[in-house]
């Protein structure tokens, strides 16, 4: 439980965290073309893989040493991974992610996306921040979105979306198509939920950090989405509640079929 308790602090100390082909023309006459945004088969995001990064892990907690091995980020050495945040009732930010995450899968997949979790399920422990971004690579990932909330003082509220920083030689290809990840993902989350923009980090719900092994790793399009701020009060109201997630779902599921199409 100590380890616990030092790895939240540390984690708040550290500021939370805690992206079809069409017929070639003919002489012949053909059918109408199809929309530029519709694949072949009809469905938008068909052709595209999507990895969906649910933060954290339910077995976190009871396993500090494996979670506390330090990796390289590029940046800096760092916990291979956390044990989240929770709201004043309990509500842990790794139970979180894994809901919001397994609602957003079938949304993109009835899109027609290939759609890549980065744990099977709430139970296990990690992985590390730098399997994590691995698995984004090896899949070829089109869009990496990475689903947290965040711990951060009581008196903040609202929601934020982390992009990389640039650092050269290792993610210079990926940082711009990141902002506009990130651009269309903030847009969706804001019109689909209603929720403002962080009140206490960030600009216009967007940052930009160079200390995130998830971002600092990917060589695919990637993002981080703090969802709210499980330590206020009324965000910890909304993310608790069961329709709310499933809004959160849509709307980073519209944000990402804006980015993709
Ligand atoms: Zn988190």
């Amino acid at each position: 439980m100590r380890a616990y308790l030092v790895t939240l602090t540390a984690l708040a100390a550290l500021g939370g965290a805690c992206g079809g082909s069409v017929p070639a023309a003919h002489e012949t006459a053909l059918p109408a073309a199809p929309s530029p945004t519709l694949s072949p088969s009809g469905r938008a995001l068909t052709g595209k893989t999507v990895v969906i990064d649910p933060g954290h892990n339910g077995g976190n907690a009871a396993h500090p040493k494996e979670i506390n091995r330090q990796v390289d980020i590029i940046t800096g050495r760092k916990a291979c991974n956390t044990v989240g945040t929770q709201t004043d009732d309990g509500y842990q930010e790794h139970a979180f992610t894994w809901d919001v995450a397994s609602r957003l899968k079938p949304i993109l997949e009835n899109m027609g996306a290939e759609v890549v979790l980065t744990r099977p399920d709430d139970k296990g422990v990690g992985p590390c921040v730098t399997e994590r971004a691995e698995i984004g690579n090896k899949a070829r990932a089109n869009a990496v979105v990475s689903i947290h909330a965040d711990g951060a003082a009581p008196s903040g509220h609202g929601f934020h979306v982390i992009m990389p920083g640039l650092l050269r030689g290792h993610n210079d290809a990926v940082v711009e198509p990141s902002r506009r990840l990130g651009l269309d993902v903030r847009n969706a989350y804001r019109a689909g939920t209603g929720m403002p923009y962080a009140t206490y980090r960030g600009k216009d719900g967007l940052q930009t950090r160079t200390d995130l092994g998830g971002l600092n790793l990917s060589k695919r399009p990637a993002v981080f989405v703090e969802c709210g701020n499980m330590r206020n009060s009324g965000d910890a109201a909304k993310l608790s509640d069961p329709g709310f997630r499933q809004r959160i779902a849509d709307s980073l599921a519209a944000g990402i079929k804006r980015f993709l199409t």
